[in-house]
């Protein structure tokens, strides 16, 4: 890493705890606490391996409305060797394929123009815009996965992006047509720098898009367990209006998509000297504080439930256990580290977890190094239920497994409740 990188990606002692990371506001309230838990993408080499924890801690800040948690691992030591593969999902890629198209058909390169894909991972979706010969560049810091999106023919640049890149990408390539920003606010530390970095390259026929998880549905769908460390932000249609008025970005429209468990869709464009009033974005934003976003009593009730939650999975994996079943668990994601570190899973409960990823399968998941498995085995050891814990993706693994195991396995879900899945 070079010294200007490292100025791009500042590290601010108490960010995210005690001021907000997109208004500078000081009034911070807790929404969960989740103790001390590692990293949720770092898996152990051995199960003898020793992890660091670090507080998970999910803060509101109610003047501008973003959830966050505080700085404690910094991008580098995250993003550089990155193991998630926005590939290993056909749910994903078929998202990204039919945002593709939806925009080519709409005409929105009629005139020409190119694409810019902040955080291109593997090159998942630009790589969909090449057969419409619209020129595409993304930017990508892990190395290990810039490299497969460049096999592809995906042109990508490999580092972090931010407002001294933008005016580096200004100056050689000219504003793009359309810059996309997907699943990637929430891991970035300097939020204002990154906005102002989409600023720079919003030209006036500039459109921006950005997909995100929202905090309306961690706080109603009760989705706690994509609350990790990677993630330092938590968008809502508010934050999002306010972190781009105060750099020279419009919110034009919010698109509620079903994607990862609920996320939004937020147009932005340059800001517009006279600013009309927007009644679409402003009813979402109405809805977010009827349902208590922003409120810290809405977030304690939030916080029981969780504990609930919590409490009766383990309750389940010891009656199941002790009526001599064979639990697995099936997705070795950042999600099911958030789970299972929360209630420092013991080993016996638990025989292991499988996961497509090669890379994930010679490793041990913490606290107590559960092995990760691939799907093969997990089939061959015949279990009687399986724990799915990527419940965005519940269908499609549930129907991998049943077309490739037993009929009789029973499949389970614990978000927002422990369910059956059929
Ligand atoms: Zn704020």
């Amino acid at each position: 890493m070079n010294s200007e990188m490292a100025q791009s990606q500042p590290f601010i002692e108490g960010r995210g705890r005690d001021f907000c990371r997109g208004c500078n506001g000081n009034k911070l309230f807790s929404a969960l606490d989740l103790g001390s838990l590692p990293i949720a993408n770092e898996l152990l080499a051995s199960q003898a391996s020793e992890i660091k924890k670090f507080p998970l801690h999910l803060r509101v800040c109610p003047e501008c409305g973003l959830g966050q948690v505080a700085d404690v691992v910094t991008p580098e030591k995250i993003f550089r060797d990155y193991r998630y593969l926005s590939s290993i999902s056909t749910t994903f890629l078929q998202h990204a394929s039919s945002y593709v198209d939806q925009r080519v058909q709409e005409g929105m390169f009629a005139s020409g123009g190119w694409v810019l894909e902040i955080a291109s991972n593997d090159a998942y979706l630009l790589k969909n815009f090449l057969k419409y010969d619209i020129r595409v560049l993304g930017v990508e810091p892990a190395e290990n996965i810039a490299e497969i999106s460049r096999k592809l023919g995906v042109n990508t640049i490999s580092e972090f992006f931010s407002s001294q890149l933008a005016g580096e990408i200004l100056q050689k390539e000219g504003y793009p047509k359309l810059i996309i920003a997907n699943n990637v606010m929430a891991h970035v530390p300097d939020l204002v720098d990154f906005m102002k970095g989409l600023s720079i390259l919003c030209g006036p026929e500039t459109q921006i898009t950005i997909e995100n998880p929202s905090l309306a549905n961690i706080l109603l769908g009760l989705q706690f367990d994509t609350i990790y460390h990677e993630h330092f932000s938590y968008l809502s249609a508010h934050a999002v209006a306010k972190l781009g008025n105060l750099n020279g970005l419009d919110l034009l429209k919010v698109e509620e998509l079903p994607i990862h468990g609920g996320s939004n869709r937020y147009w932005l464009s340059k800001m517009k000297n006279e600013k009309a009033s927007n009644r679409q974005v402003e009813k979402i934003i109405e809805c977010e504080v009827s349902d208590g976003l922003f409120n810290p009593r809405n977030w304690e009730a939030y916080s029981d439930k969780v504990t609930k939650i919590l409490s009766d999975f383990l309750i389940w994996l010891r009656n199941t256990k002790k009526n001599n079943g064979r639990i697995y668990g099936y997705g070795a994601a950042a999600k099911t580290s958030t789970i299972l570190n929360s209630i420092n899973l013991d080993l016996n409960l638990l025989s292991a977890i499988a996961d497509a990823s090669l890379e994930k399968q010679t490793r041990f998941m913490p606290p107590n190094g559960i092995r990760i498995i691939s799907p093969q085995e997990l089939f061959d050891q015949k279990p009687t239920d399986v724990v799915i814990f990527p419940w965005n993706i519940k269908v499609e693994i549930a129907n991998y497994i049943r077309e490739n195991a037993s009929n009789e396995i029973r499949l389970w879900c614990l978000i927002p409740e422990m369910h059956e899945v059929f």
